[in-house]
């Protein structure tokens, strides 16, 4: 049988990663967030623990560390901040095509200056008419003589406007669509790359996200990556790396979601109130602390758990009614002061859907999520 424990080693980097997350990121999340600002400080923080270049080989000065603690950091910095999860896996994501792809010469030379600095990576493949079809992709790459000329301009890039070291995707040939396509490594100070459009996103507004333009800009050959042309299945490797901590920086997203709603909700000694009413748009934990407040009113010795009294239980576990669909957990408590060890039973309660969510049903996660 598969034993799915994590190793000591991962226990500690994973508490490392929620401490620096909670005491460094936490408090100043909120601020970032409302003005849309990169923070170079934390990456320079994150720097200093020695894990931002967590997935670099130790020869070239990085962790070396593999996936799955890089799932454990996205998990926690997700549930920290996702446009701060967002901007450091998207080091990685930057780095990625150099590790899959790069020569031991080139990764000498590139990985361990990037290695040694908090600097950030950014991976260049979406286009305006290249996104899900990336074959359709426009940038350009011209061999002349030892140097390879780089023109384009790419959309939607992580990191783009702050990044020191860019993969960037273009057609060597543009004939045979997505066969045409090679990887290059172009450093951000290389003339002719500029930073275009800032995105104005509605989430994950502490990563910058630009656009990124290459003019003539001229690179040795040797920054090319592989074997060339072999660029769609560099980037296809180096997204399929990837998803795995995006998924892991949604469960850390849900988690801090579930985590905020409890603290709102939770008061000892007084009514609990859980779950979700289904009304989009309105922030969880408005409605259920506006409830809180009109019980509190009305019976100020009750704890009771609602809510979800009035959705349709979709199925019963351990003889609770959990109602999967709407993220909400109801327990059938008697009308009477039993105020303490509620809050354990409401907790359990919570864990229950997290379980859900992380056993893979949707539900459960995006109702997390509103
Ligand atoms: C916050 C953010 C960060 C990003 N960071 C990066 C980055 O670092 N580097 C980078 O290169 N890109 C990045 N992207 C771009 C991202 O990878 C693209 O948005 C993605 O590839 C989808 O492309 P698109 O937005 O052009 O959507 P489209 O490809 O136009 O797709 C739009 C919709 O149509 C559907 N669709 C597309 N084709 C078909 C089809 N043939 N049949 C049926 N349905 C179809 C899609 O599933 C989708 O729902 C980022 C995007 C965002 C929002």
């Amino acid at each position: 049988m598969i034993d799915f424990s994590l190793t000591e080693e991962q226990r500690v980097c994973r508490k490392l990663v929620r401490d620096f997350a909670q005491k460094e990121i936490v408090p100043i999340a909120p601020d970032l967030d409302q003005e849309q600002r990169h923070s170079p400080e934390i990456v320079k923080k994150f720097f200093e623990i020695g894990l931002l270049h967590y997935a670099v080989p130790e020869e070239y000065g990085g962790a070396g560390l593999g996936s799955l603690e890089g799932c454990l950091f996205s998990e926690e910095l997700g549930a920290a901040c996702a446009g701060i999860a967002a901007c450091l896996g998207g080091n990685i994501l930057g780095l990625t095509p150099l590790l899959i792809a790069g020569s031991p010469e080139l990764k000498e030379e590139l990985l361990t200056k990037h290695a040694s600095g908090p600097n950030l990576g950014a991976f260049c493949l979406t286009e305006a008419d290249a996104g899900s079809d990336v074959a359709s992709m426009r940038s350009t790459a011209r061999r002349e003589g030892d140097e390879y000329v780089i023109n384009g301009t790419k959309h939607f890039i992580t990191n783009g406007g702050v990044a020191s070291l860019y993969s960037v995707f273009a057609k060597e040939d543009p004939e045979p669509g997505y066969k045409g396509i090679s990887a290059f490594m172009v450093p951000a100070d290389t003339p002719g790359v500029k930073h275009g459009k800032k995105e104005d996103k509605m989430g994950q507004r502490t990563t910058d996200t630009s656009e990124v333009i290459f003019e003539d800009v001229h690179i040795p050959a040797r920054f090319r990556l592989g074997q060339g042309r072999d660029g769609f299945k560099i980037a296809l490797m180096t997204l399929d790396g990837s998803r795995a901590g995006v998924g892991a920086a949604a469960v850390g997203i849900a988690r801090a979601a579930m985590e905020a709603a409890v603290d709102n909700l939770v008061e000892p000694g007084d009514r609990v109130i859980v779950g979700v009413n289904g009304v989009f748009g309105t922030r969880l934990v408005d409605i259920c602390g506006q409830r809180v407040q009109e019980r509190r009113e009305e019976r100020p010795h009750v704890v009771r758990a609602e809510v979800c009294d009035r959705l349709e239980p979709r199925r019963t576990i351990d003889g609770r009614r959990v109602c999967p669909r709407h993220g909400g957990v109801a327990h059938d408590l008697p009308d009477r002061g039993v105020a303490l060890n509620h809050i354990d039973f409401l907790l359990d309660g919570v864990l229950h859907v997290i379980r859900i969510a992380r056993a893979g049903h949707g539900h459960a996660v995006r109702a997390a999520l509103v």
